[in-house]
C-alpha cells in the first residue's frame, strides 16, 4: 500500500491538503484526483501544489469506521450547545470544552494546520502551537467508500458525501488511537458549517451550525487522558489506518436521549 498525499498553499499559507491509502495500481488515478482538487478549490488557486507518495513499511491497521449520526440545530448558538451537550456526556470538563471552542475561533483569524491536542486539564500538548497535530496515513477502501454512499443515498444524503467521507475518515483513525476520549471540528471553508463530535464510544456526530456562514476559521480539538505526548503523536501522524467497512448510520435519537436533548 501506498500513503499519498496532497497540500497547496497560497502566498505561504495552506488553503487545502488531502490524503489517501492506495494499491500501486491506484496510485496515477489518485494523484490526478488530488491535483485537481489542489487547483479547483474555493479558497483560490494554489501558488505552489506538494504531492507526496510513499510506500508504507508497517502493518496496515483495518478498522470499521465509526457509525455516523445526524443531529439538527437552528442556529450557532443551538449547534454549539448541541456539541458542548455530548461532549461532556464523555467526562470532559466544562472549562476545557469552553477553551476549545475560544481556540478554534481565533480572534487573529489565523487557521492552524493541524489539531489541538488538549488534555482533561484544558493544557495543550502539541510541540508547535501555531501548526498543531497532523492526523496522516489513513484511508478508505473503495468497497467502503460505496458501503457509505449507498447508506447516504437511502437516506437522500448523497450530496454531503464527499465531505462525509474525509472526516469520517479522519475521526476514526484518531478514535482508534489510545487515550483519546473525544474529537471536535469544524471545517475552515467559509461556506461549510456542519462540524462534529466524534468518539469511539458514541461514533460520529454530525452537528449543523457550529460556525456563522461566510466564517474561515476552522480547527480541531483531540481530547485525550493519560497519553505519552510522543507516543500518542507518532500514531496518528504515523501508523497507517484503512477503513475496510462502513459502520452504518445511527439514528440520532439515541444521542439526544443521553444528552437530554
Ligand atoms: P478541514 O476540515 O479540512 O476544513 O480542516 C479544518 C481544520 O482542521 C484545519 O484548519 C486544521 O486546523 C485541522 N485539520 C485539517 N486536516 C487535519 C489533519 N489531517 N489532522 C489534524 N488536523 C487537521
Amino acid at each position: 500500500m501506498y500513503s499519498i498525499r496532497m497540500r497547496a498553499n497560497k502566498d505561504d499559507k495552506h488553503i487545502s491538503g488531502a490524503e489517501m491509502l492506495v494499491t500501486e495500481g491506484q496510485i496515477t488515478g489518485s494523484a490526478v484526483r488530488l491535483l485537481e482538487r489542489a487547483l479547483h478549490h474555493e479558497k483560490g488557486k494554489p501558488g505552489s501544489v506538494n504531492i507526496s507518495i510513499e510506500a508504507l513499511k508497517g502493518q496496515v491497521n483495518n478498522v470499521t469506521s465509526l457509525p455516523v449520526t445526524f443531529l439538527s440545530s437552528k442556529d450557532v448558538e443551538e449547534g454549539r450547545n448541541t456539541a458542548s451537550k455530548i461532549l461532556k456526556c464523555h467526562g470532559i470538563p466544562e472549562g476545557c470544552i469552553k477553551k476549545a471552542f475560544s481556540l478554534i475561533a481565533p480572534s487573529n483569524g489565523e487557521n492552524m494546520r493541524g489539531a489541538i491536542l488538549m488534555d482533561m486539564k484544558g493544557r495543550r500538548l502539541e510541540p508547535d502551537e501555531r501548526r498543531g497535530i497532523r492526523a496522516s496515513r489513513m484511508g478508505i477502501t473503495e468497497k467502503a467508500s460505496l458501503e457509505l454512499f449507498n447508506s447516504l443515498s437511502t437516506k437522500g444524503l448523497s450530496d454531503c458525501y464527499t465531505k462525509v467521507k474525509e472526516a469520517l475518515v479522519l475521526a476514526t483513525k484518531v478514535s482508534s488511537v489510545r487515550g483519546t476520549i473525544a474529537e471536535l471540528c469544524w471545517s475552515d471553508d467559509p461556506s461549510y458549517t456542519t462540524g462534529y463530535v466524534a468518539s469511539k464510544k458514541y461514533g460520529y456526530m454530525r452537528v449543523p451550525n457550529l460556525k456563522p456562514e461566510g466564517d474561515s476559521s476552522g480547527g480541531r480539538v483531540f481530547f485525550v487522558n493519560d497519553i505519552n505526548p510522543v507516543d500518542y503523536i507518532n500514531e496518528i501522524e504515523k501508523s497507517p489506518v484503512l477503513i475496510n467497512r462502513f459502520g452504518g448510520i445511527k439514528d440520532s435519537s439515541e444521542i439526544y436521549n443521553i444528552t437530554g436533548g
